[in-house]
């Protein structure tokens, strides 16, 4: 019984299969490495590179290591680029995650696992939302997840393959031993953008759009510690082996931050004071977008134990010294 992580070199993926080791789980990783780094994955992990709409590759790898769970992180996940390159996000997100989960699920894959996201909601009338509220994505890479969200369903319905499709709210952190983190040097996200700028290594931060509907003007997002998130992928292969139903989960901890909150706990915790703009909105964001999480909860028995914005902070903020003093 082994595990293929896709995206294992990636952020998530590469917290994912250090947690696997650490439980003594058998992995397998394929990776193209467009975005994630060979040496986020330990040398004892067997690696593959390539590309999940590989279809002779995967179903090879699959058959060798004797798959029969499959984690799917490969993705590209950067909103503000889906709005530029919506064709590559629908390749990448949609068409490549089709032909993985097809091979999979003709190959004798029995549970499956698929990184969604939060983003599938759009602007959601109610706040926190459930997933029971119908996805009006507001960019390509919402739609992307949200059509392979549908794919899987309807491919694994007919193939016996369970599965569980997690929504992510805002991943943010690091491991907090260090092992592995968020190592993508243009990252667009929040925490990794205002620590680079603790550090210097950016010019201070922009705070896009000053002017939403929300009680200090700018968005609000949830949080969530990525030691947790892979906590709940962990959480939901153990449902799925339990012969619990396939299902879509929130990941989140149903609570929400301003960038200002953001901004002042990036700059409390580091005693870094840096500079920050006001600038106009950045396309496709949605004002407020924080997880009803009662669900993953109850069906998954998940309890996060670092829901925490300083400490997601303090991690993240430890990683990007650790890539400064790399350099
Ligand atoms: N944001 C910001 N400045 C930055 C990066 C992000 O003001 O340098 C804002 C962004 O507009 C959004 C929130 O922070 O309202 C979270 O953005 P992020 O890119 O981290 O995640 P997303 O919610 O887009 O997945």
């Amino acid at each position: 019984m082994t595990i293929l992580v896709t995206g294992g070199a990636g952020y998530i993926g590469s917290h994912m299969v250090f947690g696997l080791l650490d439980r003594g789980v058998p992995v397998v990783v394929l990776d193209n490495l467009a975005t994630g780094f060979r040496s986020a994955v330990p040398a004892s992990v067997p690696f593959v590179e390539g590309d999940v709409g590989d279809a002779d590759l995967v179903s090879r790898l699959i058959e060798t290591h004797k798959v029969d769970e499959v984690i799917h992180f490969a993705a590209s996940s950067v909103v503000p680029e889906s709005m530029e390159q919506p064709a590559a996000y629908y390749t990448n997100n949609t068409a490549r995650s089709l032909a993985l989960i097809d091979v999979a699920s003709r190959s004798g894959v029995r549970r499956f696992v698929f990184s969604s996201t939060a983003a599938v909601y759009g602007n959601p009338a109610q706040s926190p939302v459930a997933e029971t509220a119908l996805p009006q994505p507001m960019s390509p890479y919402g739609t992307s997840k949200w059509m392979t969200e549908l794919v899987l369903r309807d491919v694994a319905a007919v193939r016996g393959m369970h599965h569980v499709a997690l929504r992510y709210f805002n991943v943010a952190g690091a491991d907090p031993a260090l092992r592995c983190g968020q190592s993508t040097r243009a990252a667009t996200h929040l925490i990794k953008a205002a620590v680079q700028a603790v550090l210097g290594t950016r010019d201070g931060l922009d705070i896009y759009g000053t002017d939403y509907p929300t009680p200090d003007g700018t968005c609000v997002r949830d949080y969530i510690h990525v030691t947790d998130l892979v906590g709940a992928h962990f959480s939901a292969l153990e449902y799925l082996r339990g012969g619990g139903a396939s299902t879509t989960l929130n990941c989140g901890y149903g609570r929400g931050y301003s960038v200002r909150e953001v901004v002042d706990a990036v700059k409390r915790v580091s005693g870094v004071d840096f500079p920050v703009r006001l600038a106009g909105r950045r396309p496709g964001d949605p004002a407020t977008i924080v997880a009803d999480t009662a669900r993953l909860r109850r069906d998954l028995n998940w309890t996060p134990a670092y829901d925490d914005l300083d400490t997601i902070v303090a991690h993240a903020l430890a990683w990007e010294r650790r890539l400064f003093e790399m350099r």
